[in-house]
């Protein structure tokens, strides 16, 4: 089963993608682990894409398609993936068509002022990674694994918020038409469990048919 996850960040998309990945058994790949996984390998592309980063330039349509072509090449693919944060222009999506065709593509829809309300609320560990929110009842300011105070990333911030959706918003219509009726569109302004049901029941029929 090969799908394409489409969803702005806080939209819930990641979340989603662990839920699938864990009852399908197939492998999230996202493009922005898998260019932090090469950047820290050492190898030529490795190089390439951490001076790229450095500098704060956008990784070019070239370079995610060769990690993604190889990425898919490798063994715990052959049943499938999930790929989260890739194709994200239509011309990403033209590169991927001209090495696999995918089965199916889940579209993860929020009003953009409830994602905004979500990541202003996002905190996150300067040591360990880890994300909570100050919406939670449980929230203490404190990760939550290590007790180091939490900070609020610059990307979190809401004019950050705003521009990157507004770049979302230009790309995601022309992604929606290019995949037409394999595209299943799913709300995720419930919780994540009312979110997962009717995917789990689309993923379950799309299994029965094929
Ligand atoms: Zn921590």
């Amino acid at each position: 089963m090969k799908l394409i996850l489409l969803g702005a960040a806080g939209s819930g998309k990641g979340t989603l993608a662990k839920k699938i990945t864990k009852d399908f058994g197939i492998p999230q790949l996202s493009m922005g682990d898998m260019l932090r996984d090469i950047a820290s390998s050492g190898s030529e592309l490795g190089k390439k894409i951490g001076d790229l980063q450095r500098q704060g330039i956008l990784v070019s349509n070239e370079i995610t398609f060769e990690v993604l072509k190889e990425r898919i090449s490798k063994n715990d693919c052959k049943n499938g993936f999930i790929l989260d944060g890739y194709p994200r222009t239509l011309e990403q999506a033209k590169l991927l068509k001209k090495v696999t065709d995918v089965d199916a593509v889940i579209s993860v829809e929020l009003a953009f002022d409830e994602i905004v309300r979500r990541l202003v609320a996002r905190r996150t560990c300067p040591k360990c990674g880890e994300i909570d929110n100050t919406a939670y009842a449980e929230y203490t300011g404190n990760c939550r694994k290590c007790q180091t105070p939490l900070f609020q990333r610059n990307d979190d911030q809401p004019e950050s918020i705003k521009a990157r959706l507004e770049v979302y918003k230009q790309n995601i219509t022309p992604l929606i038409n290019f995949y037409g009726d394999k595209v299943f569109k799913v709300s995720s302004a419930n919780s994540p469990e009312e979110t997962y049901k009717p995917v789990k029941n689309f993923l379950k029929n799309w299994e029965a048919k094929s």
